[in-house]
């Protein structure tokens, strides 16, 4: 004990098995890992520097870094991977920690401002604007009779909101839109409110979207809180690379323009009728933006179209360019008959440097893109011109880690120490498959940080099977989702549903649901999800409550972010179905931007990019499966590669040591064994 600093030796008594969590709850008791994690944190909050922690499921790193944080005294700055996770952090885990801690610290959350009602928005949005969208009409009804009502402005507050309603922009603002000083409600401003919150709080939980935003164009107020903070914590760091690149770069999206034309015609109508046809100037601006979208033809939904050269590949050299000639003309107009009424009110100045920035952007693009950066059409019904970075290692480096800690005498604790410097930690489940952690510190620049690996408490063996189905056709067979689905319904049925489906691809997430919305329909036969069908959130809701009484238990089919941070504790999980090795895109610009450039450096882009990237997305698809000491299940990967190659074999000594079933008869007595658990959610 001797050896242990004074915060050590606190935290030690927290974790201890008759220390203050033992006290406050029966189900805690200590665990080695959680205890050597939170004495590493400990140690890097009172000498600084950089830590990376890969602790496996089960560990409990939330309580592990807040712990030694929270008793520190330091001003802290949390961010988390989304709005849900920080939400999850700000009213369960930190009120319940504070109050065992019996800490009197001040807690404040701050998301984009997307995330909150802007009042003057909502004055200016009418329901014709919307008439064509009826449930956006209905939302509209609500949001009036809740606004007075609310205290804090935060959307997700207010029941049965979808966050995805062509509503949310009308009623919110951007950074584009916001009057600022000269707003009305600047006083009674949501977005104010919480940002001034958040410069008195001894700990501010963000999330990275955010966090990368402000770091870029300094608007959300987080970039105002950095300078003073000296712990900064990044939880589900493992998303910070893709984040930190999609808002280093630079992008504009048609939809970004169309807004701006609703937003021109809102003002004109309303503020100056009379003095322009405003109606025709936005229909010019919206008109050209409909032809550049038009340019770029039919695709799938969610292609991306390589840009290497100075125009997108698949596209005519004419029609693009006239596009943008079109776009830039009808842009300079609007802005002629702006720059007449900019006195009028606010709005018009602000809409105006809108126009400047568009044009800019506009020109960025049409110049060829910059060395060391990928560029790229997203196509969905709108398009995304992207430029991008390829990872994120240059601004850790230069705008996070060297950055200098200034203080603050606002918002600090009593025993914030100014001479320090600060302490950065990066924690996550999954964040790589070395020793090193280099899938995630190399491309976030952190590898001179110190790494510490924390092994998941969890008997795999005991508590989990994996089963590879030998007799199962290659995944690029045509016959190979209509096979998977049909395991995926026979799994489904003798677990009475609690079965997750995961799909590499949106096509085979399609085509497996579809099967299995056929096949499952008898009275008594699990209910089929898919995503998409409804929002995230409200997805995972009814599939945890798939087994309650009455239910008739649910298979939930997806892709993409469903891969991770579900969390599906108990028995209405219990076989995790994935259909292939989870290997990045080729045709991706971003997977071939990377791959190039590891070419160039004499590095094989399979070995040091395409398979880091499998085993990390493998691990954490088969880390929904088991999420307590108490559950068991079933992991099961319909891809032979997995036992037959060579790479196959080193992915799965990656997963978790779950035992082999290698049999189908094998297979189902297990899966028979498996309706025997009844673990309970804790
Ligand atoms: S200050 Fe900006 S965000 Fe706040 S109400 Fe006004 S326009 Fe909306």
């Amino acid at each position: 004990m001797s050896d242990y600093s004074q915060l050590q030796k606190m935290v030690l008594e927290v974790f201890n098995s008759s220390g203050p969590l033992a006290r406050s709850t029966e189900q805690f008791k200590p665990r080695d890992g959680q205890t050597q994690m939170a004495l590493a944190v400990a140690k890097l909050v009172e000498e600084g520097g950089s830590l990376v922690v890969e602790a496996g499921t089960g560990v409990g790193k939330t309580y592990a870094y807040l712990v030694p944080a929270l008793l520190s005294g330091e001003r802290i700055l949390l961010s988390t991977a989304t709005k849900t996770l920080q939400d999850q952090l700000f009213s369960r885990d930190l009120p319940k920690l504070l109050e065992v801690l019996n800490l009197p610290l001040r807690t404040a959350l701050l998301k984009g401002r997307s995330s909150y009602l802007c009042q003057h928005r909502l004055d200016l949005v009418h329901e014709q604007t919307m008439l064509a969208d009826r449930s956006a009409v209905d939302l509209l009804v609500k949001v009036k009779k809740w606004a007075p009502q609310t205290t804090t402005g935060d959307l997700s507050d207010l029941p049965g909101l979808d966050e995805r309603s062509s509503l949310i922009p009308y009623i919110t603002s951007s950074r584009d839109n916001c009057m600022g000083s000269e707003c009305s409600f600047w006083r009674e401003c949501h977005v104010n409110q919480v940002r001034r919150e958040a410069m008195a709080a001894d700990i501010v939980v963000i999330n990275h979207h955010l966090f990368f935003a402000d770091l870029v164009v300094r608007e959300s107020g987080m970039a105002e809180i950095l300078p003073s903070v000296r712990v900064v914590i990044f939880d589900e760091a493992h998303q910070l690379n893709e984040t930190g690149t999609q808002f280093l770069g630079q992008q504009i999206t048609t939809g970004q323009l169309l807004d701006f034309t609703h937003d021109l015609l809102a003002a004109g109508i309303q503020l100056a009728k009379g003095l322009a046809d405003w109606t025709a100037i936005a229909s010019q601006v919206e008109l050209a933006t409909r032809d550049l979208r038009l340019t770029i033809g039919k695709h799938p939904n969610s292609t991306k179209l390589k840009w290497v050269d100075e125009i997108p590949e698949g596209i005519h050299d004419d029609s693009w360019n006239s596009s943008w000639d079109a776009l830039v003309f009808a842009i300079e107009q609007a802005m002629t008959h702006l720059e007449n009424v900019l006195e009028i009110a606010p709005d018009f100045e602000k809409l105006q440097a809108r126009a400047t920035e568009v044009l800019n952007t506009i020109s960025f693009f049409r110049k060829p893109c910059e060395l060391g950066q990928v560029r790229w059409v997203d196509v969905t019904s709108q398009a995304r011109f992207v430029q991008s970075p390829l990872d994120i290692a240059q601004v850790v480096q230069s705008r996070m880690i060297q950055t200098e800690f200034v203080g603050s005498d606002e918002g600090q604790t009593a025993n914030t120490t100014t001479n320090l410097p600060r302490s950065w930690i990066f924690t996550s489940a999954t964040l790589g498959t070395d020793d090193q952690l280099s899938w995630f510190t190399q491309p976030c620049g952190l590898s001179q940080s110190t790494i510490l690996k924390v092994d998941s408490p969890f008997d795999y063996g005991q508590q989990a099977f994996y089963y590879v189905p030998a007799d199962m056709v290659e995944p690029k067979s045509p016959l190979h989702s209509e096979q998977v689905a049909v395991l995926s319904q026979q799994v489904a049925r003798a677990l009475g549903g609690r079965t997750l489906v995961l799909t590499t691809t949106l096509r085979a997430l399609t085509a497996i649901s579809d099967i299995l919305k056929e096949d499952l329909d008898q009275p008594n036969d699990p209910e089929v999800l898919y995503q998409g069908q409804y929002p995230k959130r409200y997805l995972m809701d009814r599939f945890r409550q798939a087994i309650e009484p009455q239910q008739r238990g649910c298979v939930l089919v997806a892709s993409a972010s469903f891969w991770e941070g579900i969390d599906v504790p108990g028995e209405a999980l219990q076989a995790v179905i994935i259909d292939k090795l989870p290997f990045p895109p080729p045709g991706d610009p971003m997977v071939e931007a990377r791959s190039q450039r590891l070419t160039s450096l004499g590095k094989s882009p399979f070995n040091d990019y395409a398979m880091p990237e499998a085993a990390i997305s493998l691990k954490q698809g088969a880390g929904r499966l088991i999420r307590r000491e108490t559950d068991h299940g079933a992991l099961i990967i319909c891809d032979k590669r997995l036992i037959t190659t060579g790479y196959g074999k080193r992915l799965l000594s990656g997963l978790p040591p779950m035992r082999r079933i290698q049999t189908r008869v094998e297979f189902d007595a297990a899966i028979q064994e498996l309706t025997k658990f009844d673990t309970k959610v804790f």
